[in-house]
């Protein structure tokens, strides 16, 4: 399989909790390249465009609050296969169910509060990259 690029976001409790490094760690333990990053605080509409599929959700407002709640970092990650790689770094969204090892696992709170996000399929991940970062921003 070809390179491929997802895109990352290491939440307002990891940043909190200044994990912004041990998540990187685990990130390039995983052979996966973070080839763009920058921290940012994400405004309330940044938050519901990234965020439209889950509109009708529940946990909707209380996830665009979380969200902005404080300083989030945006990345690009690069490996072959890296979506489904990344995914599988990540844990599943629920930490309880987190596999051993994951970033959810060693680091998430809650399900809200779950440390990483990262892109689901190819197409979603070119929405997400192209939401943050400008081309020349990613050097791979
Ligand atoms: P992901 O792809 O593993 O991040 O999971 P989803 O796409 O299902 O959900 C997106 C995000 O919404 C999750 O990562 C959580 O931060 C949040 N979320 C999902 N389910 C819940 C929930 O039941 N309650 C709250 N507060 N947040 C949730």
């Amino acid at each position: 399989m070809a390179t491929q690029r997802t895109f990352s976001i290491i939440k307002p409790d990891g940043t909190k909790r200044n994990l912004t490094g041990a998540v990187n760690a685990v990130i390039e333990a995983a052979g996966l390249r973070i080839v763009a990053q920058k921290r940012i605080l994400m405004t309330r509409a940044q938050a519901e465009t990234f965020y439209a599929v889950h509109a009708a959700r529940p946990f909707f407002g209380e996830l665009c609050e979380f969200m902005t709640s404080g300083p989030v970092v945006v990345q690009v990650l690069e490996a072959e296969n890296a979506i489904a790689k990344y995914r599988e770094v990540m844990g599943a969204t629920n930490p309880a169910n987190a596999a051993d090892g994951t970033i959810r696992k060693l680091f998430a709170l809650s399900v809200g509060e779950n440390t990483v996000h990262g892109s689901d399929a190819p197409e979603t991940a070119a929405i997400e990259i192209a939401q943050f970062f400008a081309g020349n921003e990613i050097v791979g």
